[in-house]
């Protein structure tokens, strides 16, 4: 049974694409970054492993009605063929959600990938390229100004002014999949990670929030 290495999950989230969201952080990224602002995420061994079809019956359990699923990591390409399934069996369960993904490859580089066909022609909305602390920020949905937002599907295209009418800095909290830690949802500037009473922000690397123990 394919199983998908999760390090968090949370819903509703507003603050990772249009609607109320299910997201998922997936764990293990081999990139490595300079100034990964998720290093957690990083170890292919972070998190736990979850069947896909047990993640599927969870994330179609849920009772709030939402708009769609964001992945964000850890690196999703890294786990291309997981969560193709995983997508598979949530668009066709529900077809009305919608999917936006998180990787810090390029589109030019997954293009040039076989095994990466599949996830991305599941891919409605696409953020790409790697957290830059450098380069300041320039879409509600991307954490450095590096990183491009793809719309790659009719449904995604059909989205863009939503996804354009998005407050820049949008928060939501939660726990990681476990509970132990608390998270700070959303891409966020520094001085709103510094501002939050909470005592962790696991969710992030490419989408921008960041860990300020
Ligand atoms: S910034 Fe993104 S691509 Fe780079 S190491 Fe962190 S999670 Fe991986």
């Amino acid at each position: 049974m394919t199983s998908l290495r999760l390090f968090a999950l949370s819903f509703p989230v507003t603050a990772l694409g249009p609607g109320n969201r299910a997201v998922l952080w997936v764990a293990g990224c081999a990139r490595g970054c300079p100034g990964c602002i998720s290093p957690e995420m990083q170890p292919a061994d972070a998190g736990r492993e979850v069947p896909v079809p047990v993640l599927a019956e969870r994330l179609l359990k849920i009772e709030a009605p939402l708009a769609g699923v964001t992945v964000s990591g850890g690196e999703p390409f890294d786990q291309a063929e997981a969560l193709a399934e995983l997508l598979e069996r949530l668009l066709t369960a529900r077809p009305e959600w919608n999917s936006l993904l998180y990787t810090g490859y390029t589109l030019g580089e997954l293009a040039a990938r076989p095994y990466a066909a599949r996830l991305l022609s599941m891919t409605d909305i696409l953020v790409d390229g790697p957290f830059r602390r450098d380069v300041p920020q320039a879409h509600p949905l991307a954490g450095s100004g590096n990183q491009g937002v793809h719309y790659l599907t009719d449904r995604g295209r059909s989205l863009r002014a939503d996804v354009d009418a998005l407050p820049v800095g949008g928060m939501n909290y939660g726990l990681s999949a476990d509970g132990t830690m608390d998270m700070v949802i959303g891409v966020t500037s520094e001085a709103q990670r510094r501002g939050t009473p909470l005592r962790g922000a696991p969710p992030g690397s490419c989408d921008g929030p960041a860990p300020e123990a």
